[in-house]
C-alpha cells in the first residue's frame, strides 16, 4: 500500500468487559427524544413516528471517560446521560426489529455532551445541530459489556450524578422507541455496520455543567462512568 499522504490518525476504541480485544468504533448515530419527560421539558411532543437522529464524528469518543478540558464556544454546556448499543455485525441492508438484535454485541454507558445554547440557536432557524453535537470529546463512553452479561433490557435504572447530587433517573424501560425499533429504523437510512455505537436518548434532568463540576454515571450495578471538566 502506498503510503499516507499525512499520518493516519488511530481509530477510537472502547474496552470490552472481561476481553483483551477493544471494541472499534466506526460511527455514533444518535437517537434525540426517546424519553417522554425530556421532550417535554424541552419544548417537544414525541411523535411516535419519526424518531430524530443525528450523528457525532466517531473520534468525538472519550473512552473511559475521565478528565476532560471545559469544551469552547458554549456558556450552556448540558449532560445527557443515555445507554449506548454496540453493533457487532454488519447489517445486510434493511433488518426488521425481530432481527435487529442479532446485530448487537453489547452495551456500553454514555454522556451525549451538547452545547445547548448553540443547539437552541440551530432549532429557532431550522438550522443542523452539528456544532451542539458533534465536537471533540462530546461522547465520554465506558467499557462495552457483553449484551448475555447485560441481561435483557427492561427496569436497569440509569442515573446521572453531579458534584453528588442526582440530576437524571429512570429505567429504560421509559424509552419511548426500543433497541430493536431503533436499529430497524437506522437499518433504512444507513448501511449499519460492526463498529457502529447507537446513544439511545436522555431521561429528563438534563442541566448544565460548569468547569470543574464532576460527574458519576450508572446503569445499576452494571456499568460506571466518571468524569471531570477542568476550567478552560
Ligand atoms: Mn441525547
Amino acid at each position: 500500500m502506498p503510503d499516507p499522504i499525512v499520518a493516519a490518525p488511530a481509530a477510537p476504541t472502547l474496552a470490552v468487559r472481561g476481553d483483551a480485544r477493544r471494541f472499534p468504533v466506526h460511527r455514533i448515530y444518535c437517537v434525540g427524544r426517546n424519553f417522554a419527560e425530556h421532550a417535554r421539558e424541552m419544548g417537544s411532543e414525541i411523535d411516535r413516528g419519526t424518531p430524530v437522529f443525528f450523528m457525532k464524528p466517531a473520534d468525538a469518543v472519550l473512552a473511559g471517560g475521565g478528565e476532560q478540558p471545559f469544551p469552547s464556544a458554549t456558556s450552556d454546556l448540558h449532560h445527557e446521560v443515555e445507554l449506548v448499543v454496540a453493533l457487532g455485525r454488519d447489517a445486510e441492508g434493511e433488518v426488521t426489529a425481530d432481527q435487529a438484535m442479532a446485530l448487537v454485541l453489547g452495551y456500553a454507558l454514555g454522556l451525549d455532551l451538547t452545547r445547548r445554547d448553540l443547539q437552541a440557536k440551530a432549532k429557532t432557524k431550522g438550522l443542523p445541530w452539528d456544532t451542539a453535537k458533534g465536537f471533540d470529546r462530546s461522547a465520554p463512553i465506558s467499557e462495552v459489556i457483553p449484551a448475555a452479561q447485560f441481561g435483557a433490557l427492561a427496569a436497569q435504572r440509569l442515573m446521572l450524578s453531579v458534584n453528588g447530587s442526582v440530576r437524571q433517573q429512570a429505567p429504560l424501560s421509559d424509552m419511548v422507541w426500543s433497541v430493536p425499533e431503533i436499529i430497524a429504523e437506522l437499518s433504512r437510512l444507513y448501511e449499519l455496520r460492526a463498529g457502529d455505537l447507537i446513544f439511545m436518548g436522555t431521561p429528563a434532568g438534563v442541566a448544565a455543567l460548569q468547569p470543574g463540576d464532576r460527574y458519576h454515571a450508572a446503569i445499576d450495578e452494571l456499568l460506571h462512568l466518571d468524569g471531570s471538566f477542568t476550567s478552560r
